[in-house]
This record gives C-alpha cells, sequence and structure tokens, in this order.
C-alpha cells in the first residue's frame, strides 16, 4: 500500500537568492498551490540551528519528504541528510535561477516557481529506496598469474579477503619467468634488477587466504558479482566448481607476432631475433660465451617499436620496448665488452625515473643511440645484416653492419584475437564477429578467456586494439562488467611498475565491489546508490530492447525474451528504463511517472502571453554539474529553460518528450556526454543510444506535423561548462524562429 507524503517545503534566501527572487511568493506556491503542510523561509538554512529545525519539523509533523531550495545538492549533501525514509529533494535556486538570470523579473521568478513545483511533483512521485538484500560471497578470484595476477592476490589476501589464483600454465609467473633481468624499478634506477617473480610465487603459495589452480582454464562463468558461479577445468580434464564474489583478469599481454615483422628480416634472417629471444638467450645461461644464435657478437643492433607506433601493425606505443632495449644492451656491454651496441629508435620513450636510467645508458662506452628510421635490412658479407636508415637527425641515409639484429616487438593484449592482426584496426561491435555476422552470444569476436554466460557475450568487451575499455577520464580500471576487472598489461601496454599499481588498483576496486554489494549499493558512477531497477513483467512483451541495450550485460533473458535481471551487474544508469517501450521498467526514486509528473507541473503560459517553454534533460553526469558551474560563475541565459536532470541520456523514454510535446513545449533539448570512439557517456553507450533513439522521435515530430527543429541532442563534457549559455540561448532563439508549438493550451 503506498504511503502517504508529507511534504515540507524550505526556502534559503542567503547567498543572493532573497535579492534575485521573492522567497515569501515562492513559499506561498508551496503552501496555497501544491498544498505542502510545512513550508518555511529561511535567511541561512545551512546554519545548525535551521538544519536542528527541519529535523524537528520533520519528527514532529511526520514529513517524509523534504524539498529544500538553496544551494546546489552538489554542495553541503552531508548537511541536508536525514533519516533514510525521508526523501530530500534539493533545487538550485542559487546556482540555477538567482546567479544565472535577472534579479526581480517576472521571468527569473515563474523559473523559480516552477522549478519549485517540479520538486514537489518529484519527491510525491518517488520512494526511498528499499535495498535488495543478497548473500555475498567475498572470495576474490585472480585469473592468470604474471605480476599483475600475483599482486592483485595478495593485495586482496592482505585485505582479509579469500582467493583463488588461476593459470593456464603448470608454473605461476607467466612472461615474467622468461625475464633473466628487469629494467630498474628502484631509486636510484641505474642497474637492471633480477625479477621479483620467484619471491612473488613463493608469498603467494605459502599465503593461507590463497588457492592456487594451475593448468586451469575457465570453462563457464555465470552469475553476479558477490555470487559468479565459476566451472574450471583443471589439466584438461577434471572440472570443479566454485563461488566468487568477484574477478581480477590479469592475463597479461603477448608479444606482437613477429612473423609480421618480415619487413625487418625476421623469419628470413636467422640472425635477426626478437627482444624476448634475446632474454631467454641470458636467462638461461648459455654456455657458448661468444655467440647468441651461433653467431659470434661483435656488433648488436636493437630495432626500436617493431611493429609498434606504426599503421601497418599496432598504431600505438608498447611502453616497455625502450627501457627493455636499454637494459639488454647492458646484459651485452658486460657479457660482450669491445662489441658495438646500435638502438636505433624514432623517439627514445623511457618515461618518468627510467630517463636516469637512459642516461646511465647513454653515458656507457660501444653504445651508439641513431634516430631515423629503418627502410631496408639486407644480409652482408660475412654472415652480418646491412641495416639502411634514413631520416637521421642529421637527414642524411646511413647504413649499419650488424652482427644480431633485434627486434624490440611490442605486445598486444591476451584479450584481442583476429582484430588487429587481421589488418582490422577497427574494434568488432560487441556480440558480433569481425566481419559484423552476429556471433552466437559469445564473444567470437574477441578472446574466450572468462567464458561468461551473459547474454551479451563470453568475455570483457574490448575497445579499439584489444584492450578491455573503460570510461578513460573517470574511471580507468572499469570495465563494462560490474565486478570484473582487468589489471596489468591486458588492459593497455605498461611496465613492470605500472602492472603491479594496477594491481593494487583493481584489487581495491573489486573488495569495494562486495562491499556495496553486500549493502545493495552501486558502485561508480552511482556509488552508493541503493535503488535498483524493478521490472513490471506481466506487461513485457518480451521485445529484447532493455536486454540488448542495457551496456554492462546485467540483463540475461529467458528463452522467450523476458528479462532476467542480475541486480549486483548493475549500475543503475536507468537506460534500460529509457529503452522500455511498454515502460514497465523503474526504480523507485526514478521512474516513468516521476519525470512525467515533473513535466505536468511545470506552467505553460498561453501563447498570447509570448513567453515560450522549452524543456531541457540534463544527464547528471556532466552536463548538470556543467549548469551549476555555468551559474557559479554568474553566465547568464534565457529563463524560459526548464531543466530536468537524468541519470544518463539514455534513460530518457521518449514518451517524455511525446509528452512533453502534446502538453505545449515549444522545444525540448536532451545534453549527454560525448559518444564515439573516445567515449566520455559515464555508462559507455547511454548518450549513443540516445541518438539512435532520435530517429524515433523525429518521426514522432513528423506524426504530429511538428518541426524538426523541436527536438535537439548536444554533447558537453564537463570542461566546456562556458559553452551553457550559448547552447541554450541559440535553442532557445531557433525555437523562437519556429514559433509556437500549436498544441499550446490543448
Ligand atoms: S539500470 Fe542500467 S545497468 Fe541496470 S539493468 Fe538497466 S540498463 Fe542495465
Ligand atoms: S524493454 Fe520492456 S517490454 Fe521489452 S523486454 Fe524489456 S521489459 Fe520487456
Amino acid at each position: 500500500m503506498a504511503i502517504e507524503t508529507k511534504v515540507g517545503v524550505y526556502l534559503c534566501s542567503g547567498c543572493g537568492i532573497g535579492e534575485s527572487i521573492n522567497c515569501e511568493q515562492l513559499s506561498q506556491v508551496a503552501s496555497k498551490e501544491c498544498k505542502v503542510p510545512v513550508s518555511k523561509v529561511s535567511p541561512w538554512l545551512c546554519s545548525e540551528e535551521n538544519v536542528e529545525m527541519i529535523r524537528k519539523d520533520i519528527e514532529n509533523e511526520k514529513l517524509n519528504r523534504v524539498v529544500i531550495g538553496g544551494c546546489s545538492s552538489r554542495f553541503l549533501s552531508d548537511v541536508f541528510k536525514f533519516n533514510e525514509n525521508v526523501l530530500v529533494d534539493r533545487i538550485s535556486l542559487r546556482e540555477q535561477v538567482a546567479w544565472a538570470h535577472k534579479p526581480n523579473d517576472e521571468d527569473t521568478q515563474m523559473l523559480a516557481e516552477d522549478y519549485l513545483r517540479m520538486s514537489i511533483a518529484k519527491v510525491r512521485n518517488s520512494e526511498p529506496p528499499v535495498p535488495f538484500e543478497k548473500n555475498i560471497n567475498e572470495t576474490v578470484l585472480v585469473v592468470g598469474s604474471g605480476i599483475a595476477g600475483l599482486t592483485s592476490a595478495l593485495a586482496a589476501a592482505d585485505a582479509g579477503n579469500s582467493v583463488v589464483l588461476t593459470e593456464k600454465e603448470d608454473k605461476l609467473g607467466g612472461w615474467l619467468n622468461k625475464f633473466y633481468k628487469v629494467a630498474p624499478t628502484h631509486y636510484p634506477y641505474l642497474e637492471p634488477e633480477l625479477p621479483e617473480v620467484d619471491n612473488l610465487i613463493a608469498k603467494v603459495e605459502s599465503n593461507e587466504k590463497i588457492k592456487v589452480i594451475k593448468s586451469c582454464l575457465i570453462e563457464k562463468i555465470s552469475g553476479e558479482p558477490g555470487n559468479f558461479n565459476v566451472t574450471l577445468k583443471i589439466n584438461n580434464l577434471q572440472m570443479e566448481d566454485l563461488t566468487v564474489g568477484v574477478i581480477i583478469q590479469a592475463t597479461g599481454a603477448k608479444p606482437y607476432d613477429p612473423n609480421k615483422l618480415g619487413d625487418l628480416g625476421y623469419g628470413k634472417f636467422d640472425n635477426v631475433i626478437t627482444s624476448i629471444q634475446l632474454e631467454e638467450y641470458f636467462k638461461n645461461g648459455s654456455s657458448d660465451q661468444k655467440a647468441i644464435n651461433g653467431k659470434p657478437v661483435k656488433s648488436i643492433a636493437f630495432l626500436q617499436c617493431a611493429g609498434s607506433r606504426d599503421e601497418k601493425h599496432l598504431p600505438y606505443c608498447s611502453s616497455d620496448c625502450c627501457s627493455n632495449s636499454l637494459k639488454q644492451a647492458l646484459y651485452i656491454r658486460e657479457k660482450f665488452p669491445d662489441a658495438l651496441i646500435y638502438i636505433i629508435y624514432r623517439d627514445m620513450r623511457t618515461p618518468a625515473q627510467h630517463e636516469l636510467f637512459y642516461k646511465r645508458v647513454q653515458n656507457e662506452d660501444n653504445v651508439f643511440f641513431t634516430k631515423g628510421d629503418v627502410v631496408g635490412i639486407n644480409k652482408g658479407g660475412n654472415g652480418s645484416m646491412l641495416i639502411d636508415i634514413d631520416n637521421t637527425l642529421l637527414g642524411n641515409k646511413i647504413q649499419i653492419e650488424s652482427d644480431v639484429v633485434v627486434l624490440a616487438n611490442g605486445m598486444v593484449p591476451s584479450t584481442l584475437v583476429g582484430k588487429i592482426e587481421s589488418g582490422n584496426n577497427e574494434p568488432a561491435e560487441e556480440g558480433k564477429t569481425l566481419d559484423g555476422k552476429k556471433a552466437a552470444a559469445s564473444a567470437e569476436a574477441g578472446a574466450k578467456i572468462l567464458n561468461l554466460t551473459y547474454r551479451q557475450g563470453t568475455d570483457l568487451p574490448t575497445l579499439k586494439y584489444g584492450f578491455p575499455d573503460s570510461h578513460y577520464i573517470c574511471f580507468p580500471y572499469e570495465t563494462r562488467r560490474t565486478g570484473i576487472y582487468a589489471a596489468g598489461s591486458v588492459r593497455g601496454p605498461m611496465d613492470i611498475t605500472s602492472c603491479k599499481t594496477d594491481a593494487y588498483g583493481a584489487a581495491l576496486k573489486a573488495i569495494q565491489v562486495i562491499y556495496n554489494a553486500k549493502q545493495g549499493k552501486a558502485v561508480h558512477p552511482r556509488s552508493g546508490d541503493q535503488s535498483y531497477p524493478e521490472f513490471f513483467l506481466q506487461r513485457c512483451t518480451q521485445c529484447k530492447r532493455c536486454t540488448e541495450e542495457c551496456p554492462f550485460g546485467t540483463l540475461d533473458e529467458d528463452v522467450k525474451g523476458t528479462p532476467l535481471p542480475n541486480l549486483t551487474r548493475c549500475r543503475r544508469c536507468g537506460i534500460c528504463l529509457g529503452a522500455c517501450p511498454e515502460r514497465i521498467i523503474s526504480f523507485k526514486d526514478y521512474s516513468i511517472n516521476m519525470i512525467s509528473s515533473m513535466i505536468k507541473s511545470i506552467e505553460i503560459p498561453d501563447e498570447d502571453e509570448e513567453k515560450p517553454r522549452m524543456l531541457a534533460f540534463l544527464c547528471e553526469n556532466d552536463a548538470y554539474p556543467s549548469l551549476d558551474i555555468a551559474g557559479r560563475n554568474h553566465f547568464q541565459y534565457n529563463p524560459n529553460i526548464r531543466v530536468i536532470p537524468v541519470r544518463c541520456l539514455g534513460s530518457v523514454n521518449t514518451v517524455w518528450i511525446a509528452d512533453a510535446l502534446s502538453r505545449g513545449f515549444d522545444g525540448i533539448l536532451l545534453i549527454g556526454c560525448k559518444y564515439g570512439d573516445d567515449y566520455q557517456c559515464h555508462f559507455i553507450k547511454g548518450s549513443e543510444l540516445a541518438n539512435k533513439r532520435m530517429e524515433n522521435v523525429q518521426e514522432k515530430l513528423k506524426q504530429l506535423v511538428l518541426e524538426p527543429e523541436r527536438v535537439k541532442l548536444i554533447t558537453l563534457s564537463i570542461d566546456e561548462y562556458e559553452k551553457i549559455p550559448q547552447i541554450f540561448n541559440e535553442f532557445a532563439e531557433e525555437i523562437d524562429e519556429v514559433g509556437p508549438n500549436p498544441y499550446k493550451g490543448m
């Protein structure tokens, strides 16, 4: 049974609000028109005394909804927090009304009154979220045991969690096992160091909280954060089932296939080797003191960027190869002190303290650095190689003769299959193969490592070049699968120190997921949100829009197409709510009804009053905060636009647009995050989906015989807040030219 709502309205006249708006008149709108039982104005609402007054009113008047009109909700969020059964809404009277519009003006007052009506409608049509309760397993599954996997496992165990560490090989350590030494990781950054892999393996294997399973592949993972059901295949035959709470994928990177580097002589000449082959030579301690690959070493050339930063191969920098060649140059200095060492580079990239190491190697005898592009590599006399180099620092071509050539070949993530290697740099569309065919409920387009039983594919979706993606500015650790983190060089090319830092980050993020799931709370970007989507499935038509559009794979579906929510996977973006044509998905505090009632509460002046009304849906992640920042800068803009914050532009259901147009709004603006390759959408696909839905909106406009200019979608990042006045003013001018909505007053 729905609980009766009792709303208290508290308006602040401080911070210049009272000098711009008639707060007493505003209060009368609350008490007389909206009939709220308590409506008060205070000159300093955030004072201890006034907050205490609100607390007492809540208790004495049995208020269960509170509307605060004052500063933006981005300020003093802890001050205006009351008990969990009291729903609070904040109106930005300061940033979005008083500071952004002409003081004591009729339009400014009307704007404030509409925002008050909208807020009261909002709290009356929503409920405090009741968190779901689930039994949550706290075990961390780490897949892959290279430096990132070992470090993540130890970090999670040190934090008190049980850990299961799986490794596909019969030995822990990954690629690092092949390394003789690593580039320096400690001050003074001058000497190569022995890899600490054996030490880390010993720590992991002796840690009581860590269960190690080798020769193990993941056969299947189903479930959700807090309850992932994992089936392991061990020694290629024995199956083992376990339940874990979160997953860290630390499956690393692999060297770029040198067979694709035939133009640099690999595969044609046996004294052209890769840096990992040279590493193994030193690691294995060859008994031949004079030869590498059977050849005497009087000279050796390292070719940097072999396959990296090259549109024909890997367009990105592989990050670690320069430091690696510097380190290997020192191996040569030690073992073949008379050998001439050439390092042929396009740019030496030795970030941070690696620069100290670079300087130290520059000062070594017999080490020659040559900037240029390798344009040819051929056999010379005595079995040596002749390397032709163009675009050198002096501008002329040179030729270097060398006994051995080492290709510093780049790295590709273990999640990459058949993309860059096929010569196609475009990422495969999620759930599709590279040629655009629908993958059979799998990530045929990517590597099968986790074998998730998710409707949207078996593995972490990746961006270009096969790296699992994340919001590159705000959430660099995140993947599109809640509770599954990528750590180390699977996530991007990185050196050993960065892999370790990354592993700690992933372990901490993974543990946060467990604790949030225990309390029914969302993780980023709506961290702590306890609302979740509820589906009124009796009216579901199994259209599959929600299951297809959820960017986080939250919704599986039954054979008929009915959504099967996995709530701890959910990020609470509301994109499913925006997608559902039947309007049967809602959150306790965010629903079709809530926004519709806000739209209905806005007063639409008659046409002859010549006061147009426009509605703007602003994404709460970048666009809505931008509006506050614009207000704080006292930027002035058109007062005839009413703004509704939304969880994501993808959560805008087109019914709201249709409703608003039939109510007589003259224009509708949607402002959200940027989409495309370098997307900034906090829910990955939300603003892109909203843009796709604009086609239906334009269809609707045609049916209503309304001009296409009346609905417009714009993307904005938070640092573009200075564009807000221009966007609002230009839209208002465009609508002015189009003229009033003919449905006004109908
Ligand atoms: S709210 Fe977002 S993450 Fe959750 S089910 Fe809906 S679309 Fe998926
Ligand atoms: S979008 Fe709505 S109607 Fe379609 S499958 Fe999902 S819940 Fe059912």
